[in-house]
């Protein structure tokens, strides 16, 4: 491969955005995938575990593109930047392998995973760390009680549809009430909880949408 013209760096940097996009668009099927696996699934915990995994490779992958997109990127900038001085437009072999270990390193170091992809991972993450704690306490059956008390948003007493819970203590709320409520406040509005509380603690609830898939499911059946 020829990699100091400015075509061929062009044209390697089409083929990694290209595979970054089909990366980018299976991340937004995940989403439905995890609610499938939570709906219908005989064993969520385990499903989801392995899902997770799955996800958790491609999101490294991803990482990796587009670390490779981002040295082709700066590869592209350095022969132009000779090409405009009326140097040799051409960078020689050392030269290339230089930027590219630079840059590329540069860009994994910022250890950025993309977003969609972390909130399933930490959703999923959440959810299982509460069952193994539910089920070695062998709190199922509080677990139960406890969830359908949690259909209702605590704030706004409706119905919740989009459930999202606090990683630290747990509390689940609608999600565009609790945003909105955190836009003013900064601790939980649980009746008698006083932890701290702000977006960056929240996760979709997977339990409780379980739950509610399966209650909608049954109603309509
Ligand atoms: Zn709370």
């Amino acid at each position: 491969m020829s990699i100091n013209s400015i075509p061929s760096v062009r044209s390697e940097a089409e083929e990694l955005r290209e595979i970054n996009a089909i990366l980018l668009e299976t991340f937004s099927n995940c989403d439905e995938l995890k609610s499938d696996i939570l709906q219908y699934s005989a064993n969520p915990r385990k499903d989801l575990q392995d899902f997770k995994e799955k996800l958790v490779d491609l999101a490294e992958m991803q990482k990796d593109v587009s670390a490779f997109i981002k040295t082709m990127e700066t590869i592209e900038s350095e022969i132009q930047e000779k090409e405009e001085a009326k140097e040799d437009g051409k960078l020689n072999f050392e030269a290339v392998s230089e930027i590219f270990t630079e840059s590329h390193l540069s860009a994994l170091e910022d250890g950025y995973t993309h977003e969609e992809a972390e909130k399933i991972i930490s959703a999923v993450d959440a959810y299982i760390s509460d069952q193994n704690s539910d089920v070695s306490m062998g709190n199922e059956e509080l677990l139960v009680t406890a969830t359908k008390e949690s259909f209702l948003d605590p704030l706004t007493k409706l119905p919740i549809q989009d459930p999202v819970k606090s990683k630290t203590c747990h509390h689940s709320f609608e999600r565009s009430s609790i945003w909105k409520h955190l836009q003013k406040y900064k601790r939980c509005p649980y009746s008698g909880c006083v932890n701290n509380l702000s977006r960056e603690d929240l996760v979709e609830d997977l339990a409780l949408k379980r739950e509610l898939l399966n209650m909608r499911r049954n109603q309509n059946k």
